[in-house]
């Protein structure tokens, strides 16, 4: 028998949340965005719930390799565009659309020989000062664009910094529609933070909006709102079993380091995950966990393999016993991802994108 760990990935979540996301700006397209791997539930596991979709954007040119061998057929951005002047004969072979965010982007284009002239996204840094040409810079750049025969048509784009946190979108905004207002073109600015939290700009609506991680049920602003806030529902299961049962007295600790020590006798299960299934050692004694879908805690250190978990709330439970690390239980219960991450001191996106390959994957 393989080892009692399995991530599924549930597509009718994946439809849910696209939906929910388009709901958020009804008149927008939406790419939804498979980048890392589909935020590491695999692209050809989300793709046919996600073909509701305007669009796929990610990075990888292999991943865009993918999306069209899928069959794939409409559009694909590519958002951080050419990393050396040949990646545009896959753009035109595939029909790629791609971002341009500097001077060399332009240069490569300007040199490249092509049948069929390019759709690119023109990226501005309003402020994130990671991607894009300066305002001041942004004119000339799509002056020099608009000037290329290898290029069919300039849609206009940036990026948010704090779309999810108390700074906001506005001093960002102002600069790229100041910048960007007598210009044509698409506009695509909002990800997921952007699209649910500051819809009301009409700017944040237009055209093409970006989200990723709601799509994959997990709150962009969490833990100021979660996804039952949202209306979002979890996509990628963990789930594994009891191994062991081991009987507590009063002064016995827990796995390596000892770092929890039981004041009173406690019944704990030993479950089949640990840190190189992708499960954060972060995590400490006190992480929720689901165990036949009723909510207890992590006690002690997570180890390679395995973990060890409070079954005083299930006293029923025991050797083969459901845990659900994140996702939905077999009852229903769901345990955000997003809540496991805050206890290892990070977010949704990194526990998702960190599932290992040693853990089997199905698609429900
Ligand atoms: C990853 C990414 C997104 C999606 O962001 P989420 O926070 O996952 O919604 C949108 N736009 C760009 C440029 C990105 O790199």
């Amino acid at each position: 028998m393989p080892r009692p760990i399995l991530a599924t990935i549930h597509a009718e979540a994946l439809r849910h949340n696209l939906a929910r996301m388009r709901s958020a700006a009804p008149d927008a397209k939406v790419w939804a965005v498979v980048k890392a791997n589909a935020y590491g539930h695999g692209i050809e596991r989300v793709y046919d719930a996600l073909r509701a979709a305007d669009g796929f954007a990610l990075l990888d040119l292999q991943e865009a390799e993918r999306v069209r061998a899928l069959g794939w057929r409409g559009p694909i951005l590519l958002l951080e565009g050419a990393f050396e002047a040949r990646d545009l004969e896959l753009c035109s072979r595939l029909g790629l659309w791609h971002v341009v965010h500097c001077d060399e982007q332009i240069e490569w284009l300007a040199a490249h020989k092509t049948q069929v002239p390019h759709r690119v996204f023109l990226k501005m840094n309003s402020g994130m000062n990671r991607l894009g040409f300066a305002p001041q810079r942004y004119r000339a750049a799509w002056a020099r664009l608009d000037a290329l025969p290898q290029v069919e048509e300039i849609s206009l784009m940036t990026h948010f910094s704090d779309a999810d946190g108390p700074r906001g979108i506005l001093h960002q905004l102002r600069v790229f529609v100041e910048t960007t207002r007598d210009l044509s073109g698409e506009r695509s600015l909002a990800n997921s933070a952007a699209a649910l939290r500051h819809s009301d700009e009409p700017a944040v609506r237009s055209d093409w909006i970006r989200p990723g991680i709601a799509v994959y049920g997990s709150a962009p602003d969490y833990p100021g709102h979660d996804i039952a806030h949202w209306g979002l529902q979890p996509t990628m299961t963990l789930a594994t079993r009891v191994l062991a049962v081991q009987q507590l007295l009063p002064g016995d600790t827990v796995g390596y380091g000892s770092s929890f020590t039981a004041d009173a006798p406690l019944r704990i299960g030993v479950v089949a995950c640990g840190y190189a299934d992708g499960y954060p050692r972060h995590c400490s004694t006190g992480t929720p966990v689901l165990v036949d879908g009723v909510r207890t805690r992590l006690v002690g250190r997570v180890s390679m393999d395995m973990i060890a978990v409070d079954l005083t709330p299930v006293p029923h439970a025991g050797f083969g016993s459901e845990v659900t690390m994140w996702g939905r239980a077999a009852n229903g219960a769901v345990l955000s991802i997003d809540e496991v991450a805050a206890s290892a001191g990070t977010l949704g996106y990194e526990l998702m994108c960190a599932l290992a390959q040693r853990v089997p994957v199905v698609v429900d």
